[in-house]
């Protein structure tokens, strides 16, 4: 299984982290899988709403806004996102319990601004398994 992303994607979400910092950013992806291959074509960058620094918290509003305008230009929300601030992009143990198995994880670490990292993650059973995350196009 991999994951193919825009590359203007992942500008937005290390922008998106670079902004939020020093709290989690967080927002959503859409896409496509295709075969074992998962295509991500949107992203929105939205507000956190949890209380605590280290979380994020996502208004179902704003997911069912996201699912709405993605399907129809034929894409799903299949991801994610949120920033580890200081963090690795391992999930953490709250990310753990609160991941969905349908979708994927992905994390923008900046354990240092100007060296952001990116991670995709598959929790099943409370175990995450590292995606394989490529860049292309534009
Ligand atoms: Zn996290």
């Amino acid at each position: 299984m991999e994951i193919l992303c825009e590359t203007s994607l992942v500008r937005e979400m290390i922008e998106g982290a670079q902004s939020a910092a020093p709290r989690e950013a967080c927002g959503l992806l859409g896409g496509r899988w295709e075969g074992e291959q998962l295509g991500l074509q949107g992203f929105r960058l939205l507000p956190n709403h949890a209380a605590e620094v280290c979380k994020f918290e996502i208004d179902p509003l704003d997911f069912l806004r996201a699912e709405d305008e993605w399907s129809e230009q034929g894409l799903a929300v299949c991801a994610f996102f949120h920033s580890h601030p200081r963090g690795s992009t391992r999930l953490s143990g709250i990310d753990l319990r609160g991941a969905w198995e349908e979708m994927i994880q992905v994390v923008c670490a900046l354990p240092d601004m100007a060296e952001p990292s990116l991670a995709a993650w598959q929790v099943r059973n409370g175990h995450a398994s590292p995606l394989a995350f490529k860049a292309e196009g534009r």
